[in-house]
């Protein structure tokens, strides 16, 4: 989505002049806003979030606020549509900057899923057993998308358990993976699918390059789709890391590639990353393979403890559309709020993220009954 340029104001605000202004507005509007932080986010930005965690638990969290007619969400545009999704009728979600979107989430564009849809629907040996699964790192649409067909959400904590509902309920079940090839992948493995019976569904290619005698045998069709930041790690890193100390724990997210995960000694969702750290043994000494900024808390965090904590990856692996939310961007959006609660005529919303009622309907499906399945908790 197209951010208009912001006001010169905003424009030329030195740090600490924004971090007034922000303080300023956010004791104004005190318990009618919450601000939500995902673990990606910069330092500056989190020292004023409400709540921090992944998706999923803020968007659940700001619904739980129902004080909090304003929710400013300091994430991209996928995790501001959940919230709308699954926040109540007189809550409304904003985004800081509408241009932080995702490129996975972007990499699976509504036409082309429902021409997936519509071409498995005809290859597939038994049709009636296809079951969508998208990843919450996806569009409203596509979320939307598999609950209209019977399908669900997961996140990278209970993908697992998904999985396990769906095949030990029917081991005949073929999952559509959306949108991310590589959390699909490492999870089914885990679950005991083997790489023969999973095919890869290219977007961009004539009946997605999957022949139907592999479809024939599938299991599962990965969406062919990728985190730019997590396709940074290479095993290489693994052996570079190891070679410099053989003791060193390697934990990884699984939005990292196959041959990344299995090499790994540890892999899992941030949240995983972040309690298995926290538990760890002091002297213990641990490379990560995810987002640098929640990398550098960790490792800030971690000191005091003697517990040592570096990215796997010597270059800084930052979710760059993520980056987009910044100071001058938030104290404009609360201006705005503050401003709209004065006058709500004369200055009318700006950046808010508003999913539509059909859209809404059939992705709120989608994520209640992962919700629901795998009762995600929310500490
Ligand atoms: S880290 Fe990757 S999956 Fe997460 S928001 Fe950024 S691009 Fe998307």
């Amino acid at each position: 989505m197209y951010q208009p340029p912001l006001p010169e104001k905003f424009n030329h605000l030195f740090q600490a002049e924004a971090v007034e202004l922000i303080s300023f507005y956010k004791q104004q509007l005190a318990e009618r806003m919450v601000i939500l932080g995902h673990h990606y986010q910069r330092d500056d930005i989190i020292q004023f979030a409400d709540f921090t965690g992944d998706s999923l638990k803020l968007s659940q969290l700001a619904a739980r606020e129902k004080d909090a007619e304003f929710i400013v969400f300091c994430g991209v545009h996928f995790m501001a549509e959940s919230a709308d999704i699954l926040s109540a009728e007189h809550q409304k979600v904003f985004l800081p900057d509408v241009s932080a979107g995702c490129s996975m989430a972007d990499m699976a564009e509504i036409d082309q899923v429902e021409q997936c849809g519509e071409i498995l629907q005809q290859q597939l040996p038994h049709p009636e057993k296809l079951i969508p699964v998208t990843y919450i790192n996806s569009s409203a649409a596509v979320k939307a998308f598999c609950g209209r067909h019977n399908g669900l959400c997961c996140t990278s904590s209970n993908c697992l358990a998904v999985f396990e509902f769906l095949w030990q309920r029917d081991p005949k079940t073929v999952v559509l993976f959306l949108p991310d090839e590589h959390l699909g992948r490492n999870t089914a493995y885990r679950y005991g699918i083997t790489l023969d019976d999973m095919a890869l569904w290219d977007p961009y290619e004539p009946s997605g390059a999957v022949a139907a005698e592999q479809l024939a045998h599938s299991r599962m069709v990965l969406w062919k789709g990728f985190c730019s930041v997590h396709q940074e790690f290479t095993c290489e890193q693994i052996h570079k890391a190891r070679g410099e100390d053989p003791d060193v724990n390697v934990i990884v997210h699984p939005e990292c590639c196959f041959e990344v995960a299995q090499l790994a000694d540890y892999v899992g969702s941030t949240e995983y990353i972040i309690k298995t750290i926290r538990a760890a043994r002091p002297g213990t000494n641990w490379v990560v393979g995810t987002e640098i900024n929640l990398v550098n808390r960790l490792a800030r965090e971690m000191k005091q403890r003697n517990i040592k904590v570096r990215s796997l990856s010597e270059c800084p692996c930052l979710c760059e559309t993520m980056y987009r939310i910044d100071l001058p961007h938030l104290a404009w959006l609360l201006d705005n709020l503050y401003q709209h609660c004065l006058a709500p005529d004369k200055n009318p919303f700006v950046n808010q993220i508003i999913v539509d009622e059909v859209t809404k309907r059939y992705a709120h499906q989608a994520l209640a009954k992962m919700i629901q399945l795998t009762a995600v908790p929310v500490d």
